[in-house]
């Protein structure tokens, strides 16, 4: 299998400009956000480049090995504070986000459901001793951790969800099936949201516990860079100390997926703009009917529309980033980033696989990759209908889910 051959520095030699410099995007970062920038990119080039290709075609990830890495690197659980966190602002995480992400939707999986979902529903709704446990080694990347709220028959209405936690003695018994849980055979620590009386409770569940088993999801086109599983919670016991104690409700899970969605607004940039730079490149060197195909008015128009749009969904997710960073972002906010800039992306790397033309089916190039990867990221989080849907009642009052 040819690893992914995109050259390191694939700024074309005969472009002026890369497509985010038209705008000067890098004047809008600080020094510190821009360094982080350029480390998260370094490492990405330098440690997943070369591998990304291969993983993404044998289905699977080295998981352990590459938490470990991200660990060193500071991006898992970046945006928390305390407990070995790196504690940076928002826009930071998403520009890691983002780095990650030009890389493959796999790889920031990996870091949105460790930071945004698992460690964030300990950091915000967990008791001391449970972050205590968890936060450090989870930030280091020595423990890897799943969120389990999605089910067989429950995906964009969690709240109908079948999986029970009942009382015996002090103790709670969680019954149920969760699907399409990312890291979910790898992870050390489950954060799995369950039925009570009380409403839905989540809890923090250690995978070696008997009755928890994750059989891996095989045969995925998409995502293939990443490891999904089922769960499988067959009369787990826990103690009483393993409930999330802050939080009853929805509101839990939905806090949680707010931060991922966030992670994603910046993430998909960072796919399309690798699709971008990789289309220019190649239609600046590919020639036919003795010209480059870069100098045909509809390559151009092609080129440019993505070019603008890929601006326009930097500049969203960075006033998205700075909002959150004054602590007034809202959850529409964060659905109309996300609804936008994943139909963008994907719409880009769509767009950008017809000017590889032959070679855009494959995966020396990445471009068909990140399409695929892209129709996970936009059902994930909250569907491109749901987003959809939270917008419409934002800005009518009225719901229509049902
Ligand atoms: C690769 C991958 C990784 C994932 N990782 C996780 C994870 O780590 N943890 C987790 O809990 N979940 C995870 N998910 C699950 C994901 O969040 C769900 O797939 C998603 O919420 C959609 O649920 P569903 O697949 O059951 O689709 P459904 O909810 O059955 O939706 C099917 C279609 O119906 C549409 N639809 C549903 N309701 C309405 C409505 N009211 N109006 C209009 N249209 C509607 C949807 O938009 C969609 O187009 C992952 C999914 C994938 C594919």
């Amino acid at each position: 299998m040819p690893k992914d051959s995109k050259p390191k520095d694939s700024k074309p030699k005969d472009s002026p400009i890369r497509p985010l410099d038209l705008i000067a995007a890098d004047s809008l970062l600080t020094e510190e956000e821009r360094a982080i920038r350029d480390t998260v990119r370094q490492f990405g080039d330098d440690q997943l480049r070369p591998e990304i290709a291969r993983w993404f075609e044998d289905g699977t990830i080295p998981a352990r090995e590459l938490s470990r890495q991200l660990g060193s690197l500071g991006v898992l659980g970046m945006h928390l504070s305390g407990y070995d966190c790196a504690g940076t602002n928002a826009v930071s995480y998403g520009l890691a986000c983002l780095e990650l992400e030009a890389v493959d939707s796999g790889i920031r999986s990996l870091v949105s459901v460790q930071g945004s979902l698992a460690m964030f529903a300990i950091w915000k709704w967990g008791s001391e001793a449970q972050k205590q446990e968890w936060l450090p080694a989870m930030a280091r990347g020595e423990s890897i951790g799943c969120f389990g709220l999605t089910e067989p028959d429950f995906g964009s209405n969690p709240a109908g969800m079948r999986t029970t936690a009942k009382r015996d003695g002090s103790d709670w018994i969680l019954r149920g099936t969760k699907m399409w849980i990312t890291n979910g055979s790898v992870a050390d620590v489950a954060v799995v949201w369950a039925n009570t009386d009380d409403g839905i409770r989540g809890f923090v569940v250690p995978t070696g516990t008997p009755g928890f088993s994750a059989p891996t999801i095989k045969g995925k086109l998409s995502l293939r860079a990443s490891i999904t599983s089922e769960l499988v919670l067959d009369d787990v016991r826990l103690p009483e100390t393993a409930v999330l104690p802050e939080v009853t409700g929805l509101k839990g899970p939905l806090s949680c997926l707010v931060e991922a969605r966030f992670g994603i607004v910046f993430g998909v940039v960072g796919a399309a703009r690798d699709c971008l730079e990789t289309a220019i490149d190649y239609a600046i060197h590919r020639e036919q009917f003795d010209k480059p195909i870069a100098g045909f008015q509809l390559t151009q128009k092609k080129l440019a529309d993505m070019t603008v749009e890929l601006t326009k969904s930097f500049l969203l997710a960075l006033h998205i980033g700075r909002q959150k960073d004054e602590g007034v972002v809202t959850p529409e906010m964060v659905s109309l980033g996300k609804l936008n800039n994943v139909r963008e992306a994907i719409k880009a790397a769509r767009d950008c696989r017809t000017i590889l033309g032959g070679n855009g089916i494959t995966l020396e190039y990445p471009v068909l990759r990140h399409a695929n990867n892209l129709e996970s990221v936009l059902t994930y989080e909250g569907t491109e209908e749901i987003h959809t849907l939270v917008i419409g009642q934002a800005v009518t009052g009225i719901p229509a889910y049902r």
